[in-house]
């Protein structure tokens, strides 16, 4: 796709209605949006755009154009963590979905990286360092996105080995739980060598389970075994908001909340978090993110705002069994938002843009 800048003639901001699509569909896109910027909002013109083009953002400046066709996905996982496809195999499927601009973000671990780097280089995708840090904050578990750090950074490589070995520990204690539980034998062995990891998490204790007959699905291995409160649920002392958000700003990245909406926190306790995780350096929230309720993306847009905060999104993609999500499906940027990689070290700014 062709990003560069769209200067619109004359004749092309006559009116909005007039447009049809002499250049294809991605430049009239970039016809339509440049137009709105001499029409007002009340305009009836841009109602009709926003009908014809399900365009959902405003436009503003020659370099919005180009940030907001700008195909991205900074949310998802891979074999390296609980993710059905391989580093390589995420990569090719966001390329094949158009995506240009991914973050591997692998739940505390970056041992995708390499794999997904290589794969990245060959087919021409922008790939970012990302994570996914399980943080505790009270006595509930977070998430928080990294973005764009330096993956070597001795502050990364400390964090990463923290949380690996507390992932570590719980998996043994969930299995020897589960071994008394639902009397299994070894079930942390079976994990560990059906995900080919040293920390298996509970997906694939659930698919041991649901394997040896003791939980009809997935889900019902969760409810009767695996959640909170659950015979063979262990807590796991996961580093503080601030010691993962510190690490990631050390390293040169951008922290960012990871959908804000799935913890059941109501809209005073997500303030409180908000608060304490832009006090301790997070600057992003995962507001682009699809399956948002009206008053969910209400309370989003509220928080971006009044925390000041980078808009970032991502499918969150684990599986293609998972058919209503796809990588690079994230709603689009409007010009309310600031996108969270102009916080990126130059190295990691969007090509297309920079
Ligand atoms: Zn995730």
């Amino acid at each position: 796709m062709n990003l560069a800048p769209y200067h619109p003639s004359k004749d092309d901001l006559q009116g909005a209605g007039d447009y049809d699509a002499p250049r294809g569909k991605d430049n009239v896109w970039l016809v339509v949006r440049a137009a709105v910027k001499v029409q007002s909002k009340e305009n009836e013109d841009w109602k009709v755009i926003k009908k014809l083009f399900h365009v959902d953002a405003h436009f503003n400046e020659g370099q919005m154009v180009k940030e907001m066709t700008l195909r991205f996905d900074f949310h998802c996982h891979s074999t390296a963590s609980d993710g059905a496809l391989s580093p390589t195999e995420l990569v090719a499927r966001a390329a094949g979905a158009g995506v240009e601009y991914l973050a591997l973000t692998d739940h505390d671990t970056l041992a995708g990286w390499p794999e997904a780097h290589k794969a990245a280089v060959d087919l021409g995708v922008q790939l970012i360092p990302g994570i996914e840090i399980s943080v505790q904050w009270e006595s509930r578990e977070l998430h928080i996105v990294g973005l764009a750090f330096d993956p070597a950074h001795p502050a990364i490589v400390e964090l990463v080995a923290y949380q690996q070995e507390a992932r570590v520990n719980r998996a043994k204690k969930m299995g020897e739980r589960l071994d008394k539980a639902a009397c299994m034998t070894d079930a942390y062995r079976k994990a560990s060598e059906l995900s080919g990891q040293v920390a298996p998490g509970r997906p694939w204790f659930a698919q041991i389970l649901v394997a040896e007959g003791k939980a009809r699905n997935d889900q019902h291995a969760f409810n009767r075994f695996l959640k909170p409160g659950q015979s063979a649920f262990v807590k796991t002392p996961w580093l503080t908001v601030e010691q993962a958000v510190s690490a990631l700003t050390e390293a040169g990245g951008v922290a960012v909340l990871a959908h804000p909406t799935r913890y059941g926190l109501t809209r005073k306790k997500l303030r409180t978090v908000l608060k304490d995780f832009t006090a301790a350096g997070g600057r992003g929230l995962e507001s682009l993110t699809v399956g948002l309720n009206p008053n969910q993306k209400m309370l989003v847009e509220e928080c971006l705002r009044d925390f000041d905060m980078l808009a970032s999104g991502g499918s969150d993609f684990h599986t293609p069994r998972q058919t209503w999500l796809e990588l690079g499906k994230v709603p689009p940027l409007s010009e309310m938002h600031t996108p969270v990689w102009q916080a990126f070290p130059t190295a990691y700014q969007p090509v297309a843009t920079s």
